[in-house]
């Protein structure tokens, strides 16, 4: 198994498919989150969301998560 030391970093892929996320915003890692897994559960907990767009999954940012 393979340490990374930056751990998995999960961006916003922003509110639609033409529009990038106004922030850029990224999921804060937290020690010991090291999986994609583990970073999208640090990220449930302040608010950010998975959602399937056009076949795939988009990860959504509290700021562009639909309402
Ligand atoms: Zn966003």
């Amino acid at each position: 198994m393979t340490a990374y030391p930056l751990g998995f970093e999960v961006s916003c892929d922003g509110p639609d498919e033409q529009t990038d996320c106004p922030d850029s915003a990224a999921i804060p890692i937290r020690f010991g989150s090291m999986t994609a897994r583990q970073v999208r559960a640090d990220g449930r907990e302040d608010g950010w969301t998975r959602r399937r767009r056009s076949g795939h999954l988009a990860d959504l940012c509290p700021g562009c998560t639909p309402a």
